[in-house]
């Protein structure tokens, strides 16, 4: 596997495999590789010739005193386990080569970037939209695989993707679990145990929502009020924000019907974790 850690050796070598008639596969992330990154790096492999997969902590995207500092960071294991996989390239990029001195230029998808982790985390989807695209500018992949569990960030991408009339297919893969039900997420690590314990009333919540629609609830409120009980009897949960929305525009409903995502923002202890479940009846 090779490390790049220059934007210009990492288009060179994508134009160069896209000269040759070959796909081009890319997975970025913010590293601190788990299985949730991994399963994404397995679906891209088997459709590309050439992986490349980013690590990159993108500061634009954190807000005033959150973690971006903290933020769990370990590249020579990651690296490691990236070669294991077979991945071909660890795009490995410094902030200022991707944000140049002086860097004036962000994209922002509006409307959407406002709802849910937007509300909670002004600018964050700013920082997401401009780095993604920065990334696919340089990448150039054919395919780019992103998870579920982060369900909005996916609607973002896609829609910079239709709106800036990119060439890429954006693949959105299941959400990984932890035997016990919690989300893989890198910052499950920052979690004391007994906040690891409570976590786990985070898909309990989600699947008691989805019980309550199964029974023939259809009110939202009382839907989101079954998820919201089973928070609310952790002590160290703290809800942020427990919603039923559309999941194309991410506004909220007030009766089920068709599609909808349970999305759920919740601090356990003093780490903020996100999950998400589709519902549908
Ligand atoms: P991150 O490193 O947290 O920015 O995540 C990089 C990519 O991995 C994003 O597309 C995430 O949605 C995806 N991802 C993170 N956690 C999981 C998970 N538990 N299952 C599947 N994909 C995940």
């Amino acid at each position: 596997m090779d490390i790049v850690r220059r934007a210009r050796a990492m288009k060179e070598a994508s134009a160069a495999a896209r000269a040759q008639g070959k796909i081009v596969g890319f997975v970025p992330t913010m590293g601190a590789l788990h299985e949730g990154h991994l399963s994404l790096v397995r679906r891209v492999k088997a459709q590309a010739d050439l992986t490349v997969v980013s690590i990159f902590v993108n500061p634009t995207q954190f807000g005033p005193g959150e973690d971006f500092g903290r933020y769990p960071r370990d590249l020579p294991h990651d690296a490691d386990v990236l070669a294991r996989e077979g991945v071909d390239i660890l795009f490995a990029p410094e902030p200022d080569e991707m944000y140049p001195p002086g860097a004036a230029t962000f994209v922002e998808v509006a409307g959407l970037s406002d709802k849910l982790e937007g509300k909670s985390r002004p600018g964050h989807f700013r920082g997401v939209a401009t780095v993604v695209t920065k990334l696919f500018e340089i990448v150039a992949p054919h395919v780019a695989a992103f998870g579920q569990k982060d369900a909005q960030q996916t609607i973002v991408i896609k829609t910079l993707v239709r709106d800036l009339l990119l060439n890429v297919e954006v693949l959105v893969l299941p959400t990984k679990r932890e035997e016990d039900g919690v989300a893989m997420s890198s910052r499950n690590a920052f979690l004391t145990s007994d906040a690891r314990r409570a976590a786990r009333a985070i898909p309990r919540a989600l699947e008691a929502a989805r019980a309550a629609l199964e029974a023939g609830e259809r009110d939202a409120g009382r839907i989101l009020d079954a998820a919201k009980a089973v928070i609310g009897g952790e002590p160290l949960l703290r809800i942020d924000y427990v919603e039923l929305v559309d999941p194309e525009r991410l506004d909220p409903v007030a009766k089920a019907q068709g599609d909808m995502l349970l999305a759920v923002a919740v601090f356990a202890g003093k780490t903020r974790l996100i999950d998400n479940i589709v519902l549908r009846s």
